[in-house]
C-alpha cells in the first residue's frame, strides 16, 4: 500500500477497524497496488467480475422479468453497501472493505433467489449440499477467470471472511483460514458483522417496497407492524395530504434510518464498553460487537416475520417459486444424467472432476453451472432442453 494512503487511513481508522496495513494478506502475493488501498483493490475486482454483472439478472424476491423497478440482486447489493457504508463511516470503520464485502456477499446466489438456491441444495443432498454463502467464497476464490497468476480474484483474507458469513462446521473444517472462526467459535472483523447487518436492514425494508409496488402488501395492514406504525403516524402527521407514492417512500426511508441510527448508538455503546484494542481482541469477543439494541431487535424481528407471512408465502411469490423450483430441479437433473448437455468447458471440467472425486465432483460442476446461470438465462436453458419446439 502506498505510503499517502496508509497515512490517510490510520488518521481516520479505530484501533478495532480493519487495516490494510495489518492484513493477514492474499492466497497468492501480490506486490501491493499503486494508488489503491488493498481493500480498494478487492472492491474493483468485484465490480469488474463476471458473477457481479449476472446479479443485474438474477431475483431478490420478483423474478427480473416481473417489473423493472423491482430490487434484483445488484441493486440490492448496492442498497446493502450503501447502508453498511453510512453505519461504517460512522463508526471509524473501513469503510471501502465493508463496501468490498457487501457488494460481494451475494456473488454466489442461484437464479431465483431463495427457491433456486433451495432446489439446488436438495439436489446437491448426496454430494455435499448447496450452501449460497459458501458459494459466494467459491466465486471469488476458485471460480471466476480472469488473472493469469491465480483462479479467482485473490482477495484478501479480511474481504474472504466478511463473505462467509456462515457455514456448517464439516464445510469449515475444509475451508482453511475463513473456516478457523466457526469451528473456534469466534466473530469476523467488525466490518464483516456490519456488512451481515447492512444485507437484513436492506432487505427487510426494499422489501416492504416491493410489497407495496406489487399490490400484495398495503401500508394499512403493514401498521400491525411496531415498526412502520410508528413512521406511518409520523409521515401522516406531518404530511396528511400526501400522495401513496411519497407516503410509501417516506415511511421507507424512515425505518431505514430508525434503524441505521439505531445499530450505530448501540453499537458504539458495545465498542464502549468492550473497547477491544484492535481486530483480533473484536474476533476473540464472545459475541456480535455490531448489532440493534433488544428493542430495534425484537421490532426488526416483527417485520421479517410479517414479510415471511404476508409477502414470501403470497400466492402470486409462491407460484413463481415453484415454478423456479422446477426449473433449477429439471436443470440439475438434465446435466448430471449427461453432462454433455452443458458448454464444452462446464463439461470438461466436469469430466476432470469426475475423475477425481466421482459422482460428487461432477455434481459440483452441474452445481457451479446452474448456480451460475441468471434467471434468464435458466428459463431459457430449461425450455432449449425440455421444449421440442425450441431450437437448441
Ligand atoms: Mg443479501
Amino acid at each position: 500500500m502506498s505510503g499517502a494512503a496508509s497515512l490517510a487511513s490510520l488518521a481516520t481508522l479505530a484501533p478495532y477497524a480493519a487495516d490494510d496495513l495489518r492484513s493477514r494478506g492474499r492466497r497468492y502475493p501480490e506486490p501491493p497496488p499503486q494508488y489503491r488501498s488493498e481493500f480498494q483493490r478487492d472492491r474493483d475486482r468485484i465490480i469488474h467480475c463476471n458473477a457481479f454483472r449476472r446479479l443485474t439478472y438474477k431475483t431478490q424476491v420478483f423474478v427480473n422479468h416481473e417489473g423493472d423497478l423491482y430490487r434484483t440482486r445488484v441493486t440490492h447489493s448496492i442498497e446493502v453497501a450503501q447502508i453498511a457504508r453510512t453505519i461504517a463511516r460512522a463508526l471509524a470503520l473501513n469503510e471501502t472493505l465493508t463496501e468490498a464485502i457487501s457488494l460481494a456477499h451475494d456473488l454466489g446466489h442461484t437464479p431465483f433467489g431463495h427457491a433456486g438456491q433451495d432446489a439446488l441444495n436438495a439436489c446437491m443432498r448426496d454430494y455435499g449440499g448447496f450452501e449460497h454463502n459458501l458459494q459466494s467464497l467459491r466465486t471469488v476464490d476458485e471460480l471466476e477467470e480472469r488473472y493469469a497468476r491465480f483462479p479467482g480474484l485473490n482477495l484478501t483474507f479480511e474481504c474472504r471472511e466478511g463473505i462467509l458469513k456462515h457455514c456448517s462446521l464439516a464445510r469449515a473444517r475444509e475451508l482453511g483460514d475463513v473456516g478457523e472462526r466457526f469451528l473456534q467459535h469466534r466473530q469476523p472483523g467488525l466490518e464483516a458483522q456490519l456488512a451481515n447487518l447492512g444485507d437484513e436492514i436492506a432487505y427487510n425494508n426494499h422489501d416492504v417496497d416491493d410489497g407495496i409496488r406489487a399490490g400484495l402488501l398495503g401500508l394499512e395492514q403493514l401498521a400491525e407492524v411496531p415498526l412502520v406504525q410508528r413512521q406511518l403516524q409520523e409521515v401522516q402527521q406531518l404530511y396528511p395530504d400526501l400522495t401513496a407514492r411519497r407516503r410509501v417512500h417516506e415511511v421507507v426511508r424512515r425505518m431505514v434510518n430508525a434503524q441505521v441510527v439505531d445499530v450505530i448508538q448501540s453499537s458504539s455503546e458495545r465498542l464502549r464498553t468492550a473497547h477491544p484494542a484492535d481486530i483480533d481482541a473484536v474476533r476473540a469477543h464472545d459475541r456480535p460487537l455490531i448489532g440493534m439494541s433488544e428493542p430495534m431487535h425484537a421490532q426488526h424481528l416483527q417485520l421479517k416475520r410479517f414479510l415471511h407471512e404476508h409477502l414470501y408465502r403470497h400466492q402470486r411469490v409462491l407460484r413463481m417459486t415453484i415454478k423456479a423450483q422446477r426449473v433449477v430441479t429439471d436443470l440439475f437433473g438434465a446435466f448430471m444424467s449427461d453432462s454433455r448437455l452443458m458448454p464444452e468447458e462446464h463439461y470438461e471440467a466436469a469430466r476432470r472432476a469426475e475423475e477425481h472425486e466421482g459422482a460428487a465432483g461432477r455434481a459440483r460442476c452441474v452445481s457451479d453451472y446452474v448456480a451460475g446461470m441468471t434467471d434468464r438465462y435458466a428459463i431459457l436453458e430449461h425450455a432449449r432442453l425440455f421444449d421440442p419446439a425450441e431450437r437448441t
